[in-house]
């Protein structure tokens, strides 16, 4: 099986309620462990790539990973989505690679750090959902700006998503899929304390308005790693120094997509788990030193989070629902659905 436009898998958790998680990814133990977890639970699989795994991957390695993960797991539904393209060019650049699905991050400016426009954001989301929807390609918008900086991508400041501005902004743009700003951060540190059940942690009143004004509008949680307390005690137990920070919670991602979140990135949690078993493998066993003896536990590591996500975000059980579509497919679907919109 070809990889599979990201929309449909979006499409087929709305027709049963549940969330996938997407997973970045950026070397051969992370794609395998995503791929063992999703085989081993029967999860259909978003894997992303941001500009920095591009680069890191030198692009030709990570294709061809994900070419292999398709080849090893041919019945498993994969989507390939460029995490936050800050410009029309990586996008197309991703596109020509071969992923099904890019994200246009149109609410920062090109050097991903300065807040961009409405109006701009919008020119830019349409010209890149213009070129890529006539490909079959699913595009990823942001609306609002998330706090946290990850691989240089954050203005470091918060700007929730206003969602009187969501409804003319998926009109006008065309987006698949929205990214939501409701609270949320990139990377590790998210929040001080420890967060509590009984108190609003993230603005789901701003989920539930987005799903009552656009019902059919996928809206994606950035940042939503849950940071698991063991793992950042192990790291900080065998030599590490992470200071005191918690993640989002799994209960209030189920809350988000109860709501109508169709995506939740997590990115963080699987460095973690990378780092802590590294870190005490090195610890317990100064004389290693085959890559394989601690490159191979941390990819069970991985794979124990990954499984944890799936079963939780409710995907697990639901890779073989479908007949997985084409791009060619949904070259049509997009046709169609213009004709319909220009009537
Ligand atoms: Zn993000």
């Amino acid at each position: 099986m070809p990889l599979v436009p990201m929309r449909q898998i979006l499409d087929e958790a709305a027709k049963k309620g549940y969330g996938v998680p997407h997973f970045n990814v950026n070397n051969m133990e992370q794609a395998q462990a995503i791929m063992r977890g999703a085989e081993e639970v029967e999860s259909p699989v978003i894997m992303a790539a941001s500009k920095g795994a591009l680069k890191y991957s030198d692009m030709l390695f990570l294709r061809n990973i994900m070419n292999a993960c398709v080849e090893r797991y041919p019945k498993i539904p994969i989507a390939l989505h460029l995490d936050h393209g800050t410009n029309v060019e990586i996008c197309k650049t991703a596109i020509d690679l071969g992923f099904s699905s890019v994200m246009m991050d149109g609410s920062l400016e090109e050097d991903g750090k300065t807040p961009r426009s409405y109006d701009d954001n919008i020119a830019v989301t349409r010209e890149v959902v213009n070129f890529a929807h006539p490909l079959g390609i699913t595009v990823e918008g942001e609306l609002g700006c998330l706090g946290g900086i990850e691989d240089g991508i954050g203005s470091g400041e918060e700007k929730l998503t206003n969602p009187d501005q969501v409804k003319e902004f998926v009109e006008k743009t065309k987006v698949d899929a929205l990214a939501v700003s409701i609270g949320t951060s990139h990377g590790a540190y998210k929040f001080k304390i420890q967060p509590d059940p009984d108190k609003n942690l993230l603005a789901m009143n701003i989920i539930r308005r987005i799903h009552e004004l656009c019902p059919n509008l996928h809206m994606v949680m950035h940042g939503s790693s849950s940071v698991p307390q063991e793992l950042i005690a192990q790291i900080n137990q065998y030599g590490g120094d992470i200071k005191e920070t918690y993640g989002v919670p799994l209960w209030a991602i189920k809350e988000g997509i109860a709501a109508g979140v169709r995506k939740v990135n997590v990115d963080t949690d699987l460095r973690l788990a990378v780092t802590a078993t590294i870190r005490k493998i090195f610890h317990d066993d100064p004389e290693a030193f085959d890559p394989r003896k601690y490159l191979g536990p941390a990819r069970d590591a991985m794979k124990t989070i990954i499984i944890e996500r799936y079963n939780t975000f409710g995907s697990a059980g639901h890779a073989y629902d479908y007949e997985p579509k084409t791009l060619e497919d949904m070259k049509i679907f997009y046709e169609e659905s213009e004709l319909q919109s220009s009537r």
